[in-house]
Protein backbone atom coordinates (compact mmCIF):
# COMPACT_ATOMS: atom_id res chain seq x y z
CA UNK A 1 0.00 0.00 0.00
CA UNK A 2 3.15 2.42 -0.23
CA UNK A 3 1.88 3.22 -3.97
CA UNK A 4 3.02 6.72 -5.27
CA UNK A 5 1.08 9.86 -4.77
CA UNK A 6 1.25 12.49 -6.39
CA UNK A 7 2.48 15.34 -4.11
CA UNK A 8 1.79 19.01 -4.23
CA UNK A 9 5.63 19.96 -5.46
CA UNK A 10 4.85 18.57 -8.98
CA UNK A 11 1.70 20.99 -9.59
CA UNK A 12 2.37 24.43 -10.91
CA UNK A 13 0.61 26.46 -8.60
CA UNK A 14 0.93 30.01 -9.71
CA UNK A 15 -2.45 31.80 -9.85
CA UNK A 16 -4.80 28.94 -9.44
CA UNK A 17 -7.15 28.59 -6.52
CA UNK A 18 -5.87 26.14 -4.58
CA UNK A 19 -8.02 24.53 -2.14
CA UNK A 20 -6.04 22.80 0.62
CA UNK A 21 -7.68 19.99 2.94
CA UNK A 22 -6.26 20.52 6.27
CA UNK A 23 -6.44 19.01 9.88
CA UNK A 24 -7.51 22.38 12.14
CA UNK A 25 -9.24 20.68 14.19
CA UNK A 26 -7.69 22.01 17.15
CA UNK A 27 -8.62 21.53 21.22
CA UNK A 28 -10.21 24.99 22.19
CA UNK A 29 -10.47 25.94 25.97
CA UNK A 30 -13.85 27.60 27.45
CA UNK A 31 -12.82 30.75 26.08
CA UNK A 32 -12.40 29.26 22.65
CA UNK A 33 -8.88 29.72 22.43
CA UNK A 34 -6.31 27.11 20.74
CA UNK A 35 -4.95 25.18 23.81
CA UNK A 36 -2.42 23.26 21.31
CA UNK A 37 -1.64 24.17 17.85
CA UNK A 38 0.25 21.42 16.19
CA UNK A 39 -2.33 20.42 14.16
CA UNK A 40 -1.83 23.81 12.46
CA UNK A 41 1.76 24.07 12.70
CA UNK A 42 1.35 20.25 10.89
CA UNK A 43 0.17 22.01 8.12
CA UNK A 44 2.72 25.01 7.73
CA UNK A 45 4.66 23.34 5.36
CA UNK A 46 2.16 22.97 2.74
CA UNK A 47 0.95 26.34 3.00
CA UNK A 48 4.30 28.12 2.88
CA UNK A 49 5.16 26.13 0.09
CA UNK A 50 1.38 27.37 -1.93
CA UNK A 51 1.88 30.88 -0.69
CA UNK A 52 5.51 30.76 -1.88
CA UNK A 53 4.27 29.82 -5.50
CA UNK A 54 1.80 32.16 -5.90
CA UNK A 55 -1.19 30.03 -5.42
CA UNK A 56 -4.70 31.68 -4.42
CA UNK A 57 -4.47 29.87 -1.17
CA UNK A 58 -8.12 28.33 0.22
CA UNK A 59 -7.94 26.39 3.01
CA UNK A 60 -10.54 24.25 4.56
CA UNK A 61 -11.25 22.16 8.09
CA UNK A 62 -13.80 20.95 10.18
CA UNK A 63 -13.44 21.70 13.82
CA UNK A 64 -15.56 18.90 16.46
CA UNK A 65 -18.74 17.94 15.58
CA UNK A 66 -21.70 21.14 15.13
CA UNK A 67 -25.19 19.25 15.69
CA UNK A 68 -26.42 21.98 13.51
CA UNK A 69 -28.11 23.79 15.89
CA UNK A 70 -27.75 27.48 15.57
CA UNK A 71 -25.53 28.58 18.97
CA UNK A 72 -22.77 26.10 17.11
CA UNK A 73 -22.13 28.69 14.77
CA UNK A 74 -20.30 30.45 17.60
CA UNK A 75 -19.02 27.29 19.78
CA UNK A 76 -17.39 25.48 16.36
CA UNK A 77 -15.80 28.63 14.20
CA UNK A 78 -12.38 28.43 13.09
CA UNK A 79 -11.92 31.54 13.77
CA UNK A 80 -9.41 31.13 16.52
CA UNK A 81 -7.32 28.56 14.12
CA UNK A 82 -7.46 31.35 11.93
CA UNK A 83 -5.94 34.10 14.32
CA UNK A 84 -3.83 31.13 15.29
CA UNK A 85 -2.64 30.73 11.84
CA UNK A 86 -2.15 34.15 10.87
CA UNK A 87 0.27 34.74 13.42
CA UNK A 88 2.10 31.53 12.92
CA UNK A 89 2.14 32.73 9.37
CA UNK A 90 3.17 36.30 10.07
CA UNK A 91 0.52 37.70 7.69
CA UNK A 92 -3.03 37.95 7.35
CA UNK A 93 -5.63 34.81 6.83
CA UNK A 94 -9.06 35.78 5.57
CA UNK A 95 -12.14 33.71 7.49
CA UNK A 96 -14.95 33.39 5.01
CA UNK A 97 -18.45 33.32 6.86
CA UNK A 98 -19.26 29.62 5.04
CA UNK A 99 -17.46 26.87 3.05
CA UNK A 100 -19.62 27.42 0.10
CA UNK A 101 -22.15 29.91 -1.25
CA UNK A 102 -22.58 33.44 -2.58
CA UNK A 103 -20.68 35.37 -0.14
CA UNK A 104 -17.59 32.42 -0.48
CA UNK A 105 -17.38 32.44 -4.73
CA UNK A 106 -17.05 36.62 -3.79
CA UNK A 107 -14.16 35.97 -1.66
CA UNK A 108 -12.42 33.41 -3.82
CA UNK A 109 -12.54 35.81 -6.99
CA UNK A 110 -11.25 38.65 -4.80
CA UNK A 111 -8.79 36.31 -3.36
CA UNK A 112 -5.45 37.96 -4.96
CA UNK A 113 -2.15 35.44 -5.68
CA UNK A 114 -0.10 34.23 -2.06
CA UNK A 115 -3.01 35.31 0.08
CA UNK A 116 -4.62 32.94 2.34
CA UNK A 117 -8.67 32.77 2.03
CA UNK A 118 -9.39 29.92 5.67
CA UNK A 119 -13.35 28.35 4.49
CA UNK A 120 -15.39 27.99 7.75
CA UNK A 121 -16.15 24.41 9.37
CA UNK A 122 -16.93 22.29 6.86
CA UNK A 123 -19.96 20.31 9.37
CA UNK A 124 -21.77 22.91 9.51
CA UNK A 125 -23.15 21.41 6.46
CA UNK A 126 -24.60 17.93 6.44
CA UNK A 127 -22.88 17.82 2.78
CA UNK A 128 -19.67 17.15 3.75
CA UNK A 129 -19.68 14.19 6.04
CA UNK A 130 -22.20 12.44 4.22
CA UNK A 131 -20.17 13.23 0.81
CA UNK A 132 -22.97 14.15 -0.95
CA UNK A 133 -22.93 15.17 -4.80
CA UNK A 134 -23.98 18.27 -4.87
CA UNK A 135 -21.71 19.48 -1.92
CA UNK A 136 -18.59 18.17 -3.61
CA UNK A 137 -19.82 20.04 -6.72
CA UNK A 138 -20.15 23.31 -4.88
CA UNK A 139 -16.59 22.85 -2.97
CA UNK A 140 -15.10 22.01 -6.18
CA UNK A 141 -16.06 24.75 -7.71
CA UNK A 142 -14.09 27.16 -5.82
CA UNK A 143 -10.45 25.47 -6.70
CA UNK A 144 -8.61 24.83 -9.92
CA UNK A 145 -6.29 22.40 -7.46
CA UNK A 146 -7.42 20.35 -4.65
CA UNK A 147 -4.58 19.39 -1.73
CA UNK A 148 -5.34 17.01 1.06
CA UNK A 149 -3.10 17.52 3.91
CA UNK A 150 -5.71 16.04 6.61
CA UNK A 151 -4.08 12.69 7.34
CA UNK A 152 -6.35 12.40 10.28
CA UNK A 153 -9.59 12.47 8.16
CA UNK A 154 -7.96 10.75 5.19
CA UNK A 155 -10.02 7.30 6.90
CA UNK A 156 -13.12 9.49 5.80
CA UNK A 157 -14.81 9.41 2.57
CA UNK A 158 -15.92 12.78 3.12
CA UNK A 159 -16.98 15.26 0.60
CA UNK A 160 -13.75 17.73 1.41
CA UNK A 161 -11.43 14.16 2.09
CA UNK A 162 -12.61 12.59 -0.93
CA UNK A 163 -15.42 13.32 -3.13
CA UNK A 164 -14.77 16.88 -4.58
CA UNK A 165 -11.40 15.56 -5.99
CA UNK A 166 -13.67 13.88 -8.99
CA UNK A 167 -14.82 17.62 -10.05
CA UNK A 168 -11.38 19.33 -9.83
CA UNK A 169 -8.80 19.07 -13.03
CA UNK A 170 -5.49 18.70 -10.42
CA UNK A 171 -4.89 17.20 -7.54
CA UNK A 172 -2.37 16.32 -4.85
CA UNK A 173 -1.10 15.37 -1.34
CA UNK A 174 0.00 18.07 1.13
CA UNK A 175 3.99 17.31 2.56
CA UNK A 176 1.95 15.82 5.38
CA UNK A 177 0.30 13.50 3.71
CA UNK A 178 3.62 12.52 1.79
CA UNK A 179 5.54 11.97 4.76
CA UNK A 180 2.30 9.88 6.74
CA UNK A 181 2.38 8.21 3.73
CA UNK A 182 6.43 7.70 3.45
CA UNK A 183 7.05 6.31 6.26
CA UNK A 184 3.45 4.18 7.69
CA UNK A 185 4.15 2.64 4.14
CA UNK A 186 7.92 1.79 4.75
CA UNK A 187 6.69 0.06 7.66
CA UNK A 188 4.23 -2.31 5.86
CA UNK A 189 5.84 -2.55 2.65
CA UNK A 190 9.46 -2.85 3.04
CA UNK A 191 10.96 -2.49 6.57
CA UNK A 192 14.65 -2.97 7.12
CA UNK A 193 15.10 -5.93 9.26
CA UNK A 194 14.80 -6.78 12.19
CA UNK A 195 11.43 -5.54 12.47
CA UNK A 196 10.19 -5.41 16.00
CA UNK A 197 6.21 -4.05 16.41
CA UNK A 198 5.08 -2.66 19.79
CA UNK A 199 1.73 -2.93 20.54
CA UNK A 200 -0.06 -2.38 23.60
CA UNK A 201 -3.25 -0.16 24.31
CA UNK A 202 -6.62 -0.89 26.39
CA UNK A 203 -8.17 -3.41 24.49
CA UNK A 204 -6.85 -6.76 22.23
CA UNK A 205 -10.31 -6.20 20.64
CA UNK A 206 -9.57 -2.44 19.33
CA UNK A 207 -6.55 -4.18 17.61
CA UNK A 208 -7.14 -7.26 15.97
CA UNK A 209 -6.45 -6.06 12.62
CA UNK A 210 -3.53 -4.53 13.59
CA UNK A 211 -2.01 -7.32 15.49
CA UNK A 212 -2.90 -9.71 12.69
CA UNK A 213 -1.42 -7.41 9.54
CA UNK A 214 1.99 -7.07 11.21
CA UNK A 215 2.21 -10.72 13.14
CA UNK A 216 2.72 -11.39 8.99
CA UNK A 217 5.09 -8.93 8.93
CA UNK A 218 7.22 -8.32 11.90
CA UNK A 219 10.14 -10.65 13.46
CA UNK A 220 9.33 -9.46 16.93
CA UNK A 221 5.97 -8.25 18.58
CA UNK A 222 5.92 -7.56 22.00
CA UNK A 223 2.62 -6.89 23.67
CA UNK A 224 2.40 -4.70 26.60
CA UNK A 225 -0.85 -2.99 28.17
CA UNK A 226 -3.91 -3.75 29.31
CA UNK A 227 -4.19 -6.49 25.81
CA UNK A 228 -1.14 -8.52 27.44
CA UNK A 229 -3.35 -9.98 30.30
CA UNK A 230 -5.76 -11.33 27.47
CA UNK A 231 -3.06 -12.93 25.96
CA UNK A 232 -1.91 -14.38 29.48
CA UNK A 233 -5.17 -15.29 30.63
CA UNK A 234 -5.46 -17.03 27.29
CA UNK A 235 -2.35 -19.00 27.51
CA UNK A 236 -3.66 -19.89 31.11
CA UNK A 237 -1.09 -17.45 33.27
CA UNK A 238 -2.74 -16.47 36.26
CA UNK A 239 -3.21 -12.45 35.90
CA UNK A 240 -5.31 -11.75 39.29
CA UNK A 241 -8.00 -8.59 39.04
CA UNK A 242 -6.20 -7.39 35.78
CA UNK A 243 -8.60 -6.34 33.08
CA UNK A 244 -9.17 -9.40 30.87
CA UNK A 245 -11.38 -9.03 27.64
CA UNK A 246 -13.56 -12.79 28.48
CA UNK A 247 -15.02 -12.69 25.02
CA UNK A 248 -11.44 -12.10 23.41
CA UNK A 249 -9.85 -15.20 25.24
CA UNK A 250 -9.99 -17.39 21.82
CA UNK A 251 -9.41 -14.81 19.55
CA UNK A 252 -6.63 -14.44 21.59
CA UNK A 253 -5.31 -17.88 21.37
CA UNK A 254 -6.20 -18.22 17.53
CA UNK A 255 -3.79 -14.99 17.35
CA UNK A 256 -0.97 -16.99 19.60
CA UNK A 257 -1.18 -19.90 17.32
CA UNK A 258 -0.53 -17.59 13.88
CA UNK A 259 2.21 -15.89 15.83
CA UNK A 260 3.56 -19.68 16.16
CA UNK A 261 3.00 -20.60 12.41
CA UNK A 262 4.45 -17.43 11.60
CA UNK A 263 7.68 -18.14 13.34
CA UNK A 264 6.88 -14.63 14.86
CA UNK A 265 9.06 -13.69 18.42
CA UNK A 266 5.81 -13.05 19.83
CA UNK A 267 6.61 -11.94 23.54
CA UNK A 268 4.60 -11.01 26.92
CA UNK A 269 5.49 -9.38 29.43
CA UNK A 270 7.68 -12.03 32.10
CA UNK A 271 6.80 -9.43 34.83
CA UNK A 272 4.63 -6.45 36.39
CA UNK A 273 3.51 -3.19 38.18
CA UNK A 274 0.79 -4.35 40.09
CA UNK A 275 -1.73 -2.37 42.67
CA UNK A 276 -5.26 -3.25 44.31
CA UNK A 277 -7.00 -0.51 42.22
CA UNK A 278 -6.05 1.35 38.92
CA UNK A 279 -5.54 5.14 41.03
CA UNK A 280 -2.65 6.78 41.46
CA UNK A 281 -2.30 6.67 45.41
CA UNK A 282 -2.25 3.16 45.46
CA UNK A 283 0.45 0.96 46.91
CA UNK A 284 2.90 0.22 43.85
CA UNK A 285 3.99 -3.70 43.78
CA UNK A 286 6.62 -4.75 41.51
CA UNK A 287 5.29 -8.63 40.79
CA UNK A 288 8.93 -10.09 39.75
CA UNK A 289 7.14 -13.24 37.91
CA UNK A 290 4.87 -13.66 35.03
CA UNK A 291 1.71 -14.84 37.16
CA UNK A 292 0.23 -12.15 39.14
CA UNK A 293 -1.52 -12.92 42.66
CA UNK A 294 -4.69 -13.11 43.42
CA UNK A 295 -6.02 -9.57 44.36
CA UNK A 296 -3.67 -7.63 42.27
CA UNK A 297 -4.05 -5.99 38.85
CA UNK A 298 -1.45 -5.35 36.15
CA UNK A 299 -0.77 -1.90 35.26
CA UNK A 300 2.36 -1.30 33.55
CA UNK A 301 5.13 -3.75 32.30
CA UNK A 302 7.95 -5.06 34.99
CA UNK A 303 11.35 -3.86 34.85
CA UNK A 304 12.75 -7.34 33.44
CA UNK A 305 9.94 -7.36 30.28
CA UNK A 306 11.29 -3.65 29.73
CA UNK A 307 14.68 -4.74 29.78
CA UNK A 308 13.91 -7.22 27.24
CA UNK A 309 11.58 -5.52 24.98
CA UNK A 310 14.39 -2.51 25.39
CA UNK A 311 17.06 -5.14 23.84
CA UNK A 312 15.06 -5.99 21.00
CA UNK A 313 14.13 -2.12 20.51
CA UNK A 314 18.06 -1.53 20.35
CA UNK A 315 19.00 -3.92 17.84
CA UNK A 316 16.22 -3.36 15.37
CA UNK A 317 16.35 -1.60 12.23
CA UNK A 318 12.35 -0.84 12.19
CA UNK A 319 10.10 0.33 14.82
CA UNK A 320 6.47 0.61 15.17
CA UNK A 321 4.39 1.15 18.36
CA UNK A 322 1.18 1.24 18.73
CA UNK A 323 -0.47 1.55 22.26
CA UNK A 324 1.04 2.57 25.61
CA UNK A 325 2.22 -0.37 28.30
CA UNK A 326 0.28 0.49 31.22
CA UNK A 327 -1.89 3.10 32.69
CA UNK A 328 0.98 5.95 31.69
CA UNK A 329 -1.66 8.62 32.49
CA UNK A 330 -0.64 7.95 36.35
CA UNK A 331 2.82 8.24 36.86
CA UNK A 332 3.38 4.82 39.11
CA UNK A 333 2.29 2.78 35.81
CA UNK A 334 4.69 5.38 33.37
CA UNK A 335 7.76 3.60 33.49
CA UNK A 336 7.09 1.34 31.05
CA UNK A 337 5.91 3.48 28.47
CA UNK A 338 8.08 6.16 28.51
CA UNK A 339 10.93 3.58 28.89
CA UNK A 340 9.75 2.10 25.51
CA UNK A 341 9.68 5.60 23.96
CA UNK A 342 13.13 6.22 25.33
CA UNK A 343 14.63 3.02 24.11
CA UNK A 344 12.98 4.03 20.66
CA UNK A 345 14.79 7.52 21.17
CA UNK A 346 18.17 5.92 21.33
CA UNK A 347 17.47 3.13 18.31
CA UNK A 348 19.44 3.67 15.19
CA UNK A 349 16.40 2.48 13.82
CA UNK A 350 13.69 4.05 11.50
CA UNK A 351 11.37 4.42 14.49
CA UNK A 352 7.30 5.61 13.90
CA UNK A 353 4.51 6.21 16.16
CA UNK A 354 1.18 5.33 15.42
CA UNK A 355 -2.27 5.46 17.50
CA UNK A 356 -3.72 8.89 19.26
CA UNK A 357 -2.51 8.03 23.09
CA UNK A 358 0.76 7.07 21.91
CA UNK A 359 1.46 10.06 19.90
CA UNK A 360 0.22 11.99 23.78
CA UNK A 361 2.74 9.91 25.50
CA UNK A 362 5.79 10.48 23.27
CA UNK A 363 5.29 14.51 23.50
CA UNK A 364 4.89 14.05 26.74
CA UNK A 365 8.15 12.35 27.16
CA UNK A 366 9.39 14.95 25.49
CA UNK A 367 10.77 12.60 22.39
CA UNK A 368 9.31 13.29 19.44
CA UNK A 369 11.92 14.98 18.05
CA UNK A 370 13.80 11.84 18.52
CA UNK A 371 11.37 9.89 16.55
CA UNK A 372 11.49 9.29 12.37
CA UNK A 373 7.55 10.05 12.44
CA UNK A 374 5.17 10.12 14.77
CA UNK A 375 1.78 10.03 12.89
CA UNK A 376 -0.53 13.06 13.45
CA UNK A 377 -3.69 10.35 12.76
CA UNK A 378 -4.75 8.15 15.60
CA UNK A 379 -7.47 6.69 13.74
CA UNK A 380 -6.04 6.97 10.20
CA UNK A 381 -2.66 5.46 11.44
CA UNK A 382 -4.07 2.56 12.98
CA UNK A 383 -6.35 2.32 9.62
CA UNK A 384 -3.13 2.24 7.65
CA UNK A 385 -1.16 -0.19 9.36
CA UNK A 386 -4.16 -2.76 9.47
CA UNK A 387 -3.50 -2.25 5.60
CA UNK A 388 -6.92 -0.45 4.67
CA UNK A 389 -7.12 1.87 1.64
CA UNK A 390 -7.62 5.34 3.13
CA UNK A 391 -10.12 7.36 0.74
CA UNK A 392 -8.19 10.46 1.25
CA UNK A 393 -4.56 8.85 0.26
CA UNK A 394 -5.97 6.26 -1.61
CA UNK A 395 -7.47 9.09 -4.79
CA UNK A 396 -3.86 10.94 -4.66
CA UNK A 397 -2.38 7.65 -5.90
CA UNK A 398 -1.36 8.02 -9.68
P1 LIG B 1 -3.67 4.41 21.09
O1 LIG B 1 -4.61 5.59 21.23
O2 LIG B 1 -2.24 4.83 21.07
O3 LIG B 1 -4.05 3.51 19.95
P2 LIG B 1 -5.18 2.86 23.02
O4 LIG B 1 -6.31 3.81 22.89
O5 LIG B 1 -5.33 1.50 22.49
O6 LIG B 1 -3.84 3.53 22.44
O7 LIG B 1 -4.84 2.64 24.58
C1 LIG B 1 -4.47 3.69 25.41
C2 LIG B 1 -5.05 3.53 26.79
O8 LIG B 1 -4.79 2.25 27.33
C3 LIG B 1 -4.44 4.52 27.73
O9 LIG B 1 -5.46 5.37 28.20
C4 LIG B 1 -3.86 3.67 28.85
O10 LIG B 1 -4.04 4.22 30.13
C5 LIG B 1 -4.65 2.39 28.72
N1 LIG B 1 -3.94 1.26 29.33
C6 LIG B 1 -2.80 0.68 28.91
N2 LIG B 1 -2.42 -0.30 29.74
C7 LIG B 1 -3.34 -0.34 30.73
C8 LIG B 1 -3.52 -1.16 31.89
N3 LIG B 1 -2.66 -2.11 32.21
N4 LIG B 1 -4.61 -0.93 32.65
C9 LIG B 1 -5.48 0.03 32.33
N5 LIG B 1 -5.37 0.83 31.25
C10 LIG B 1 -4.31 0.64 30.46
MG1 LIG C 1 -6.59 5.72 22.01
Amino acid sequence: MAAQIRTIDQLDLAGKRVFIRVDFNVPLDEKGRVTDDARIRAALPTIRHAIGKKARVILASHLGRPKGDPSDKEKFSLEPAAQRLSELLGIDVILADDCIGDGVKKAVADLPEGKVLLLENLRFHKGEEANEESFCRELASLADVWVNDAFGTAHRAHASTAGMARFVKEKAGGFLIQKEVEYLGRVLAKPERPFVAILGGAKVSDKIKVLENLIGKADSVLIGGAMAYTFLAAKGVPVGKSRVEQDKLELARKILDQAKAKGVDFELPVDHVCATEPKETAERVVVNAQAIPDGLMGLDIGPKTLDRYRQRILAAKTVFWNGPMGLFEQKPWAEGTFGVAKAMAESPAITVVGGGDSAAAVEEAGLVDRMKHVSTGGGASLEFIEGRELPGVKILEE
